[in-house]
């Protein structure tokens, strides 16, 4: 047996799944948010240019595609594995003039990280984006719709959302003069990801899970303290928004989102009902992606990804009080022997033809397919022998009461679809 891929996963029932993401998609078109879809694979530069090349996600985790058809001198290609490029990639390409751009796209994402319990190589996103939308108004309604969802639509209790403010390009350049003091005076208390962070990327080191450096940084100047005057005033605005909009939420000074792109509002949902791999859903602010990624003007964006496969794990443990359709009754057709087999053909056809969830079990004895009838939680079987053959009628077994009824065959399908 040749078993699947490391980190990947295969979903023999999707109920929950398929619930979640219809969920989600009715929610965001409340909000005027259209889906698109864009490329599984895409350029590696695309997200060297975007992400950053000091990002975790492309110094170590890029699915890069090996391929005899990519030829010397071709473009490197990569499973994606985010969405925010691809889809500033798609608004700049497609030459969208109409702002804002309200999209989103669900879909499966790459990573090579290390597997375990909410953290895979192959997992799902649903991202969501602004694409031109300067007022940090937006920002308070995107977290404000992501919050509804979370609480309102599916009914989680337990959790928190994170926000800080990263602030405009120069408060950045300041801030990140003032931790690279802090962190010389502390230099031989760092961890050597740190150090290393300290010449890479510099704000990262807040991100550090070494809880000896997390102490540390409880000391460290915050971003929040360096902001310009119109930074200081959108940064306060949106609190106020998200306070008048009943959204609790919790500032984060260390929280900075481990993406290059991003500016002003970041924000987290997390859970300890996920123990390591917390984070459900992440976002924030990018007004400079668009030009970066090559559109002729900037366009002020932002956007959020939910992870969905940490999100299901969630709603598994409470699976009974969300609204999940039942699955329609089941009527199973049981013909007695082979003479009956094209009747049955037919009397399958019809009944589907009628909107009617039909199963047609041909194979073993009655009895085991009696049996399988019952395993599926059929709510009636359909019986065809030469009796009912020869006078145009079937034997309607209701499965619950064991109660029989011969029924005309050109009736059957009104008969069952009352019942
Ligand atoms: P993490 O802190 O888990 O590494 P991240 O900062 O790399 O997350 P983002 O790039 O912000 O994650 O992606 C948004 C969301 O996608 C995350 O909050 C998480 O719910 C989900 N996600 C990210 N990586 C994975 C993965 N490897 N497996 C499952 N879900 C993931
Ligand atoms: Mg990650």
């Amino acid at each position: 047996m040749i078993p699947r891929v490391r980190g990947t996963r295969d979903f023999l029932d999707l109920k929950l799944m398929n619930f979640t993401l219809e969920t989600i998609k009715k929610h965001l078109k409340k909000y005027h948010f259209h889906e698109i879809m864009t490329p599984l694979l895409e350029p590696v530069a695309l997200f060297k240019r975007s992400l950053g090349i000091e990002t975790d996600v492309v110094s170590k985790e890029m699915f890069v595609v090996s391929s005899s058809s990519v030829e010397k001198g071709d473009e490197e290609i990569c499973l994606r594995p985010e969405a925010t490029a691809s889809v500033v990639r798609a608004f700049v390409e497609n030459g969208i003039q109409t702002v804002p751009w309200k999209v989103f796209l669900c879909g499966q994402m790459f990573r090579y990280e290390r597997p375990q319990k909410g953290r895979y190589r192959e997992f799902f996103q649903c991202s969501l984006e602004i694409i031109g939308a300067p007022s940090l108004m937006h920002d308070v309604q995107i977290i404000t719709m992501l919050d509804r969802l979370f609480r309102s639509v599916f009914r989680l209790e337990v959790y928190a959302l994170h926000i800080n403010f990263l602030g405009c390009p120069t408060d950045r350049i300041a801030f990140k003069e003032q931790l690279g003091t802090f962190l010389d005076a502390h230099s031989t208390a760092l961890c050597a990801t740190c150090l290393k962070r300290r010449t890479t990327n510099i704000l990262r080191v807040l991100d550090c899970k070494n809880p000896d450096c997390q102490k540390l940084y409880t000391q460290a100047p915050q971003l929040t303290d360096c902001l310009c005057t119109q930074c200081t005033s959108e940064w306060k605005s949106v609190q106020h928004r998200l306070e008048e909009l009943s959204v609790p939420f919790v500032h984060m000074p260390r929280l900075v989102r481990g993406l290059d792109y991003y500016n002003k509002t970041v924000f987290e949902f997390v859970s300890p009902l996920l123990g390591a791999q917390s984070t459900f859903c992440g976002g924030g602010r990018y007004d400079h992606l668009v030009a970066q990624i090559g559109g002729k003007e900037d366009q002020p964006s932002v956007g959020a990804a939910i992870g969905i496969d940490r999100l299901i794990l969630m709603l598994e443990t409470m699976q009974d009080l969300l609204p999940i359709p039942f699955d329609s009754a089941l009527f199973v057709i049981i013909p007695l022997s082979e003479e009956q087999h094209p009747l049955a053909l037919q009397v399958a056809d019809t009944l589907i033809h009628n909107g009617l969830h039909t199963e047609l079990l041909i194979d073993g004895s009655l009895k085991a397919m009696m049996r399988k009838a019952d395993k599926y939680g059929a709510k009636a079987v359909i019986l065809i022998g030469t009796d009912e053959q020869s006078t145009g009628t079937v034997t309607v077994k209701t499965l619950q009461t064991g109660a029989e009824s011969k029924i005309k065959q050109t009736d059957l399908a009104q008969y069952l679809k009352q019942g």
